[in-house]
């Protein structure tokens, strides 16, 4: 290779060279450029990152000092809310630490203390009493300073601090309640009460007035029931003898209408009288002992005539094992039971109504009663059924606009029973009947001494009625004294029983009891077939009317004729009576009303009436007409009190309000004078309020009779003062109607 060649080669090598390097070069500095801008690059985002995160710390540092400051704000706005809250009450408002230093108090707090600096936080407790009744800020009357800053603070003693009152000097009065709080403080509130105060003695004026006027208008009823009572003696008395008198039928209807439409305003007039009590709270109870069963044979006795023209059966079933003596008030039971049978009897038409008593042993001698009233009657429609206890509340629909009253004795019904601690509901349905229940919890009373025990030596028994239960009421009672009995709904039914007997094919009945209204033939019918069959088994009759049939000629063929519905008392009687001997048989006769011993000897009772309205002493003088009695009449208590001196009464009847000297004054005047302590007294009222009736009796009276007069109230009331020396006062027989 020649130089030159070498020497071209070299410098195409170093030609090559000088291009990679210069090659190398540029990527070098390519390389750097990139370097310096990623380098600038990264400083920028470093300063621009640490600007971020510098600016948000300090947002968030703004952000926690506006917050601290908008808390700070409301704390303060709260506080001061509270505050003003607290300044803007009327009542006084303190807290006390545990050392009894004020610590904090809201303007009405201090304001009785406004002239004295002193009082402001810190001051101690006593310093304030101090000044409250040493510098008199409040009236202390018959209390020294010194005893009233001692019993104040005497106050805070207990854990639980007793409110007090303080009356303030400048007029106003204050109730201070203390508590005690957390950490041994006490929170003091004082209240204004000068309001209230004055509110509370207007109230108790105005509840005073109230209670006047209250008082004037039962007093105001009272007179007025009085005012109306005494002419309706007259009336009711009046139509009540025009009726035993002989009159044609249209006579009668006008009579009896009189009697009743009297009997219907007298029963509203007790109604409202009762409603108008028991509204004012002045309706007491006067428990005493009574014979339940008795009360309810009374009350059916009493419905039986109105049942008896509608052919109602009056029905009682009364638990044979069930004591009949009660401690409860007569007169309001007798009222409850008057209207629920009275209802009862009122909205049937046909049928019966069935009074049943049961009762359970409760705790400590009492018995819960349940009595029933059921009847067959026009019923009750369900919707009207939650209503009916309501006052002036009456079923008003078709079936039952007929009927009158008030609407007022069921309401005074559930009232009384509820008074006596008992409950009382209706179970009815349109047009079958009703049945209307109450319970009691009433103390057994002891039983009064009960007739001679005689055995009763009967032991097969016929029995007739042509209702079911008639007959299974009988049954029972007449098996629970050891009787066998065959039960009979027709005479044709004891005929065939008989003819049976006769010919020896079955046992000899001892009695035949026989009801007397039965469909086909009746129980005087029966009598008589049997008497001419020649059975003479003793015939005993139930009645409902036992009056009418006493001078019937076929009651010669009974042993006794027995009201209905019947006592269990009187049916157990009787089957004494007709086992014992004679003797006995007379002295068991004795009480029996239906046939009072006839003995015509002794002197004759002598009865005197202390009365100052005519038509009334007329209304006596006709009701005792007949009477074997001698009769005198005082016209106002002075007379009566000189009648008794010399006429020497064996009973008076005496009425209460009379002119000169009234029926109290007179009473007490003769219980002074010789024998005058024993003679019986019976009131006669026009007064219907069981107050005035407590004032009666404490005024010396022995009993008790509301006008209008009830002719057999009345003979009941003679009957039973009649003295042993004297005839009985019986009237001689007379035909009834
Ligand atoms: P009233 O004086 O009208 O009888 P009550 O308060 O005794 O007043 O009775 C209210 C109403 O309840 C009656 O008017 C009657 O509609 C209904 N009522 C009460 N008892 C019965 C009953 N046994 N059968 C059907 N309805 C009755």
């Amino acid at each position: 290779m020649t130089l030159f060649d070498k020497l071209s080669q070299e410098r195409r090598a170093r030609l090559v060279a000088e291009r990679l390097l210069e090659q190398r070069t540029r990527d070098l500095d390519a390389a750097r450029h990139e370097t310096e801008r990623l380098s600038r690059a990264l400083t920028a985002e470093r300063r621009k990152n640490q600007a971020e995160r510098s600016g948000l710390l300090e947002d968030h540092q703004v952000k926690a000092r506006e917050d601290v400051e908008a808390a700070h704000r409301s704390a303060v706005m709260a506080e001061r809310r509270l505050w003003d809250s607290i300044n803007t009450l009327r009542d006084g408002f303190a807290v006390f630490n545990a050392a009894q230093e004020l610590v904090i108090a809201n303007q009405a707090y201090l304001g009785p203390f406004s002239a004295f600096p002193e009082v402001r936080p810190g001051i101690g407790y006593r310093r304030m009493l101090d000044i409250l009744a040493y510098e008199g800020v409040v009236v202390l009357l018959e209390i020294t300073p010194h005893d009233w800053v001692e019993m104040m603070l005497s106050r805070w003693q207990p854990d639980v601090i007793v409110p007090t009152e303080v009356q303030f000097s400048r007029g106003d009065t204050a109730k201070i309640m203390d508590r005690r709080a957390r950490g041994g403080d006490i929170v003091s509130l004082v209240r204004d009460i000068t309001e209230a105060t004055r509110h509370e003695s207007e109230l108790q004026e105005a509840r005073l007035r109230a209670e006047a006027a209250n008082r004037a208008k039962s007093a105001f009823l009272a007179n007025m029931s009085h005012e109306i009572r005494t002419p309706m003696n007259g009336v009711v008395g009046m139509a009540e003898l025009l009726g035993d008198t002989p009159l044609n039928d249209e006579q009668r209807l006008y009579a009896e209408t009189i009697r009743s439409s009297g009997e219907a305003l007298l029963n509203i007039i007790n109604d409202v009288l009762d409603f108008s009590k028991i509204e004012a709270d002045k309706l007491a109870l006067h428990p005493e002992p009574f014979d339940l069963e008795r009360c309810i044979h009374e009350v059916l006795i009493l419905l039986q005539a109105g049942a008896r023209r509608r052919r109602i059966d009056l029905l009682m079933d009364y638990d044979l094992f069930l004591p009949t003596r009660f401690l409860a008030d007569p007169g309001r039971m007798r009222q409850v039971l008057t209207n629920l049978i009275g209802n009862a009897v009122k909205f049937t038409e046909k049928g019966h109504v069935l009074i049943r008593v049961t009762g359970v042993e409760a705790e400590g001698g009492r018995l819960q009663l349940h009595i029933l009233i059921e009847d067959t009657g026009i019923g009750i429609a369900a919707e009207n059924l939650d209503q009916i206890f309501h006052e002036f509340a009456q079923v008003d629909d078709q079936t039952n606009r007929r009927f009158e009253g008030t609407g007022l004795g069921l309401a005074i019904t559930r009232r009384l029973i509820e008074m006596m601690g008992g409950e009382i509901w209706v179970e009815s349905e349109q047009g079958r009947g009703s049945c209307f229940g109450f319970t009691l919890s009433l103390p057994v009373a002891e039983d009064p001494p009960q007739n001679p025990h005689v055995p009763i030596r009967l032991t097969e028994v016929l029995v007739v009625d042509d209702l079911l239960i008639n007959r299974t009421i009988l049954e029972r009672q007449l098996s629970a004294q050891g009787l066998v009995v065959t039960l009979c709904d027709s005479g044709e039914s004891v005929l065939e029983h008989i003819g049976r007997m006769q010919r020896g094919e079955r046992p000899a009945f001892d009695l035949l009891i026989t009801d007397h209204e039965m469909p086909g033939m009746n129980g005087l019918e029966l009598a008589c077939q049997l008497r001419s069959a020649g059975c003479d088994i003793p015939l005993v009759m139930l009645s409902s009317n036992p009056a009418m049939l006493r001078d019937h000629p076929s009651m010669a063929h009974f042993h006794a004729v027995l009201q209905k519905p019947l006592l269990r008392r009187e049916l157990i009687r009787q089957l004494q009576l007709l086992s014992a001997p004679v003797a006995l048989v007379q002295k068991l006769a004795a009480p029996v009303p239906e046939a009072p011993a006839q003995k015509a000897q002794g002197r004759v009772m002598r009865v005197l009436v202390a009365e100052d309205n005519r038509t009334n002493r007329l209304v006596f003088s006709k009701m005792v007409a007949g009477f074997d009695i001698e009769l005198e009449f005082a016209e106002n208590g002075r007379e009566a009190v000189e009648a008794y001196a010399r006429f020497k009464p064996d009973v008076i009847f005496m009425d209460i309000s009379m002119p000169e000297m009234d029926g109290r004054e007179a009473t007490r005047a003769i219980r002074q004078c010789a024998g005058g302590a024993q003679v019986a007294i019976v009131a006669l009222t026009a007064h219907a309020l069981a107050d005035d009736r407590e004032s009666i009796l404490a005024s010396g009276l022995d009993h008790y009779l509301s006008k209008p007069l009830r002719k057999t109230l009345l003979i009941d009331m003679i009957n039973r003062y009649m003295p042993d020396d004297t005839r009985p006062p019986v009237p001689i027989p007379r035909q009834s109607a």
